[in-house]
């Protein structure tokens, strides 16, 4: 069994508690990791750690050209470990080892490109509208910030946050997700062979009803960056607001697929399926509706339930296999809920639907690629986020059709357009309540390209460069160069 500790003030340390928790491995189920379960002790500490280290010492001291090329280094060293990692994620997570090694190549990119942003933040000299005084703007770090993450892709979720977090000047207390805290203590172990000081960054694990909330609570947090489900991004939302802390929520999805009748049907064949099946639909952006017009439905749906029933599960290091496991038992109910719940609900059962037998290895929670056809958006399968590999299939008539049901959820992540009409796909581009809508493409992600909720999908903006403003606080230098000694009793 692995142990791991936390990592507080440049020191790996037990948990006051001494006590520690077990991780288990998602596709044989048997634990292979205990991890130090730490309590709102260790909170205070780490905390008090990345609050000195904001304040005191080398890390304010630094210049931000400095601070970018530490970013650099940070990059060259995951490069470096980026197999390691992706063995560690794939243990801890189940995500095939194919697409994490996908993601561990373009991780570096996240610290380069901000870390060279570091030495741009640049403020303005305004012209103001008084004569006899000089105004201008500074952009400073926020302060400590509490980064909290989920299991479902923990290395590039925390990329996303911390690479601007640090870029900006910020310290960091990172929280990973019960299920999966071993990649981002093995990740942590990178910042001092960087060069970054000691409590710049620090890492406490354990459960989000005691160390999260303690984090939220902390009266020297300034920040929560947040990615998780929407339920708790608003308990946090809630407990941030009793200190005014500044909070970036990135939240769920319900987003829709949509197949127009003069689509490259092939072309969003494979979108769909990638959509919904790709990292067993455990993301907050999977296309867990596909709308499709009228006319081609019957078609498409015999396609897509081949081409999903064709599908490989299993060994998710195995190079061939294309759908893994289900990451934590609670999810793999959830799941089984839902399978449940459409069934109750209506919907008509296309594939799938229980979990796989045999299982890929005794002890995994694989589930079967799942697809349910006449659903209504009424349903709750329509409505609500499963997080997994089921699909609800709703048809429509016309675009105006297609929008109304696509908009017809509290949540508005991501949204896919399938169509060779140009203008019809800039017309639903517009008007699709969505952060990201991608036309003739999906899960296509950049580091320079804004991804953020609209509705109940979040709050704030990461990637592309103004998300480094999102750990950043504006403000206003006034110098008197001239201007006259006026009444003190009326305003300048
Ligand atoms: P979760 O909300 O259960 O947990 C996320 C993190 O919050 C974990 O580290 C957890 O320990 C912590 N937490 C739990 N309760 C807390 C509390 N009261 N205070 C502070 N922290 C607390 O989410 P999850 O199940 O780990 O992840 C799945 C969810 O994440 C899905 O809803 C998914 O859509 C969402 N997600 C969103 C994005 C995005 O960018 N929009 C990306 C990935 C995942």
């Amino acid at each position: 069994m692995q142990r791991y500790l936390m990592l507080i003030d440049g020191a790996d340390v037990p948990s006051a508690s001494g006590e520690f928790f077990l991780s288990d491995n998602p596709y044989t189920g048997q634990n292979w990791a205990e991890i130090a379960r730490g309590d709102v002790r260790d909170v205070d500490q780490a905390i008090k750690a990345a609050h000195t280290a904001f304040n005191q010492g080398p890390w304010p001291e630094l210049t931000a050209s400095a601070r970018g090329l530490l970013l650099y280094r940070l990059a060259d060293l995951i490069e470096a470990n980026a197999e390691h990692l992706a063995a560690i994620e794939v243990m801890d997570n189940g995500k095939l080892l194919a697409e994490m090694a996908g993601q561990l190549n373009y991780l570096p990119a996240w610290f380069r490109y901000f870390g060279g942003l570091a030495d741009k933040i640049e403020g303005a000299v305004i012209p103001l509208d008084k004569k006899g005084y000089l105004n201008f703007t500074k952009h400073e770090p926020m302060g400590v910030v509490a980064v909290i993450t989920p299991w479902n892709s923990p290395l590039m979720l925390l990329a996303w946050k911390i690479a601007p977090a640090l870029a900006a000047g910020c310290t960091v207390v990172i929280k990973p997700s019960e299920f999966t805290s071993a990649s981002t203590l093995e990740f942590a172990k990178l910042f001092e062979q960087a060069g970054f000081p000691k409590g710049v960054v620090n890492v406490v694990t354990g459960f989000g009803s005691d160390v999260g909330a303690a984090l939220v609570e902390h009266p020297l947090v300034a920040k929560v960056s947040f990615t998780g489900a929407d339920g708790t991004g608003r308990r946090i939302n809630q407990a941030a607001a009793a200190s005014f802390k500044h909070v970036s929520l990135e939240l769920g999805g319900k987003s829709p697929n949509i197949v127009f009748e003069d689509a490259d049907l092939d072309a969003a064949l494979s979108g769909v399926v990638s959509g919904i099946f790709a990292a067993t639909g455990q993301t907050c952006i999977a296309g867990s509706r596909l709308l499709v017009q009228q006319d081609i439905h019957d078609v498409f749906v015999d396609k897509l339930v081949k081409m999903a029933s064709a599908a490989k599960l299993g060994d998710p290091t195995n190079p061939d296999t294309q759908i893994g496991p289900i990451c934590t038992e609670p999810q793999y109910n959830k799941v089984l809920d839902y399978i449940r719940i459409a069934t109750e609900d209506g919907a008509t059962l296309l594939l799938g639907g229980k979990p796989a037998s045999p299982q890929p290895a005794a002890g995994g929670r694989f589930i079967e690629p799942t697809i349910f056809g006449n659903v209504r958006s009424s349903m709750r399968i329509a409505q609500e986020e499963v997080f997994g590999p089921l699909l609800a299939i709703l048809p429509f008539s016309d675009e105006n059709e297609a929008l109304e049901i696509a908009n017809d959820v509290r949540f508005g992540l991501a949204a896919g357009v399938w169509t060779k009409d140009m203008v019809k796909a800039l017309r639903m581009s517009e008007r699709l309540k969505a952060g990201t809508v991608w036309i003739n493409t999906y899960r296509a992600i950049s580091v320079m390209s804004p991804f953020g909720g609209y509705k109940d999908s979040g709050l704030g903006r990461e990637n592309g460069s103004a998300a480094i403003r999102e750990y950043l606080v504006t403000k206003s230098i006034w110098i008197n160069s001239g201007a006259e000694t006026a009444n003190p009793f009326v305003m300048r």
